[in-house]
């Protein structure tokens, strides 16, 4: 599932290929993953993009906005005319088309294209006034890269629930832009047992687990975001990402651990595939 440093890189690109084009066709090919009137967009000019936590906004010249959100396997693909630099080695060419998995096509008055894809169809695409975009992320929580996501803050919402840390740092009421790769990976660096409860964590150790939380978002940046295993994340051109290959515990069960050589463990909390040091991640109340 995307998470904050791949909807970033989605966003990204979209702020550098589709700023200041105008929409001039929607193609809706699965009702269930649009929600609106094309008509109200239609012949609107992108005019700026916004994130928060995992979804992704363009705003519109009317003062509409789309709203993404990709969910488990949505994908943004983006081909056409002002790509630039056309290498044959770009799969965007061909994953610029009508797929399988299409959702929603946006055709811009340029002739190039916006492809949202989603295998599962648990993404969606929504057309809201600057209202109803209020209301639709009152109970979104702070954005992990946003100055508001202070230490004070953060320690503050660890304080108020007894779940586990593993499962809390998920929830997107309270911190968005979280999801499995970072939650696991953040644990590992911070020596945090994923079960210990979210309010046994002390204010020195939520302030390491904040800061590991925030380097680990911008060394994905950096990277390109994650396309792991299942290989559904990939940018908008079709190339992927590349911080899967500095996974620290994600998806190495049975490997070794990078500081002690332990082989990494996966449990299940709430649900989710778990990864953990058994030695290094000692932390446990
Ligand atoms: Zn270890």
């Amino acid at each position: 599932m995307p998470e904050l440093p791949e909807v970033e890189i989605v966003r990204l690109f979209l702020d550098q290929h589709i700023l200041g084009k105008t929409i001039s066709n929607l193609e809706i090919l699965s009702p269930k993953s649009f929600v609106g009137d094309p008509k109200n967009i239609e012949g609107q000019k992108i005019i700026s993009t916004s994130r928060l936590g995992k979804q992704l906004s363009l705003h519109l010249n009317n003062g509409l906005i789309l709203l993404f959100h990709l969910k488990m396997t949505g994908q943004v693909i983006y081909g056409g005319v002002s790509l630039g630099h056309p290498t044959p080695n770009l799969p965007t060419e061909a994953l610029a088309k009508v797929g399988k998995s299409t959702r929603v096509v946006f055709t811009f008055s340029d002739n190039s294209k916006l492809f949202f894809n989603d295998q599962r169809k648990f993404g969606w695409v929504k057309i809201l006034t600057k209202d109803e975009l209020v209301e639709a992320q009152k109970n979104v929580g702070v954005d992990v890269l946003s100055p508001a996501f202070t230490d004070k803050y953060f320690y503050q919402r660890l304080q108020s629930t007894s779940r586990s840390i593993k499962v809390v740092l998920l929830d997107q009421s309270k911190f968005a832009g979280i999801g499995n790769i970072y939650d696991n990976d953040a644990l590992f660096l911070s020596k945090i047992n994923p079960s210990i409860s979210s309010n046994k964590i002390t204010q020195k150790l939520a302030k390491i687990l904040r800061q590991n939380l925030i380097d680990l978002m911008n060394e994905s940046l950096f990277h390109g975001g994650s396309t792991a295993k299942d290989n559904k994340y990939i940018h908008p051109d079709g190339t992927k990402g590349e911080h899967q290959y500095h996974f620290r515990v994600y998806q190495r069960a049975g490997e070794p651990c990078l500081v002690c050589q332990t082989s990494i463990k996966r449990i299940k909390i709430g649900g989710r595939g778990t990864f953990y040091c058994s030695k290094c991640q000692h932390i446990t109340d």
